[in-house]
């Protein structure tokens, strides 16, 4: 069985076609630009080099036919027609309030992911562009949608609502959602067959560190909190996003700084974070070049990331009361041994020490704790589209 997974961004679709009879990806790919000029398709089947494709590209539908064309060429492809892909599997980022798991896309759903879209304008139109486009595309195929959302469905009242007047929330359904859940589930899961133990009995803190960061407490298989709030915003510092700040300061920058709503939401969005702070860049390799050359700011960066990762930590350990496992993943948690030691320096009260040897691993599984630790510290790469084509060929088989 071959699932295609598809990411729809406004103006980039990326794609994996996926083996699932052996989880073998066989090429993957992104269309970028779509609907500007110079759009291009970036194709590689795996094994071989990526080969780029410019073609106009002027809509999703389009695209999708420029990958399908690529999947199934003599030279490039790796399958003979069409009829080869059995399900396609769509990243979804807001879920809402409705879905809890992933779904069987039929026209129902699609209304419901349309009405979500409120909760994620930058997001969720896009991705129901390339429902869209693989429906006409492939009719006869079924699709799935994934929710960023979803796993952060079982948390608990008290932690997703906001202490603002309740009426807000019944209004617009304005609460805490988090993002990242598919990423989040994936490394847990992981990180409970790694320790060899059933998910039901662990409390796991899974630290997703990459442009867009966020962490989760997983208790006994379900996300009972996690960092990030009605947006992405809210929570650790990142890439280019502030995080969690007092929320006054919104309005004396408003006031001060002749700010519109605009202006605030991207001087927060894209601004923000350890760009802001270092004045450098938003990409940890840069900043931590920087602050190894005396830069003082892309050092205060860097602190400033790691003691908010830590204090989340401390928080979630103290919301499960116990943490079995803490699991490092996405970009810097995969790959940043300064960072990860950071953070985990000085939690030996809790139970937590990293062998610093084992730390130097990059983008591989491995246990990095000392062997005397009472908590097991993993880092784990994600593997997002595994887990929707996974998800996917769940709901084709069973139906639910
Ligand atoms: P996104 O949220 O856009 O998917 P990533 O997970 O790719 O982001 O994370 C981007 C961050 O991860 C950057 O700050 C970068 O420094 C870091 N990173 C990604 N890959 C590597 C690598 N191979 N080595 C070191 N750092 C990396």
């Amino acid at each position: 069985m071959k699932v295609l997974v598809i990411n729809t961004g406004s103006s980039s679709l990326k794609y994996q076609l996926i083996d699932m009879t052996n989880e073998n990806v066989l090429a993957k790919g992104v269309c970028e630009r779509i609907g500007l000029e110079q759009s291009f398709l970036k194709h590689s089947k795996i094994g071989e080099n990526a080969v780029v494709i410019e073609k106009d590209l002027y809509n999703h539908r389009l695209a999708i036919k420029e990958v399908i064309n690529a999947l199934t060429d003599d030279k490039i492809g790796v399958i003979k027609d069409m009829s080869e892909i059995s399900a396609v599997g769509h990243r979804v980022v807001h879920g809402g309030e409705k879905f809890y798991q992933s779904v069987i896309i039929d026209d129902e759903v699609k209304k419901a992911i349309e009405e979500c879209s409120e909760l994620a304008p930058l997001h969720n139109p896009s991705n129901i562009v390339g429902i869209e486009a693989c429906k006409q595309i492939m009719p006869d195929v079924p699709m799935v949608a994934v929710f960023d959302t979803a796993f952060h469905q079982t948390m608990p009242r008290h932690a997703y609502i906001y202490a603002l007047p309740y009426e807000i929330y019944e209004k617009y359904r304005l609460r805490r959602y988090g993002f990242h859940g598919t990423s989040h589930k994936y490394v847990s899961e992981r990180a409970a067959q790694m320790l060899n133990r059933p998910i039901e009995e662990l409390k796991i803190i899974t630290c997703h560190l990459g442009n867009g960061a966020s962490i989760c407490a997983v208790k006994y298989g379900k996300s009972v909190e996690t960092s990030m709030g009605f947006t992405p915003l809210q929570g650790l510092c990142m890439g280019t996003r502030s995080g969690t700040i007092d929320p006054a300061v919104i309005s004396f920058l408003m006031e001060k700084e002749k700010m519109t709503v605009k202006d605030i939401s991207d001087f927060l969005n894209k601004k923000s974070g350890v760009l802001g702070v270092s004045g450098v860049s938003s990409d940890f390799r840069d900043i931590q070049e920087a602050a190894e050359n005396g830069n003082d700011r892309a050092q205060l960066a860097l602190d400033i990331f790691c003691y908010r990762v830590k204090g989340f930590i401390g928080d979630y350990a103290a919301i499960m009361n116990g943490v079995d496992a803490v699991v490092f993943t996405a970009g810097i948690g995969e790959n940043n041994d300064y960072v990860r030691s950071k953070i985990l320096t000085d939690m030996d009260f809790f139970g937590i020490k990293i062998d610093e040897e084992k730390n130097k691993v990059r983008g591989e599984e491995m246990d990095i704790s000392t062997p005397d630790a009472k908590v097991r510290t993993l880092v784990i790469p994600t593997n997002e589209e595994l887990a929707i084509a996974r998800e996917t060929v769940r709901l084709i088989k069973n139906g639910n």
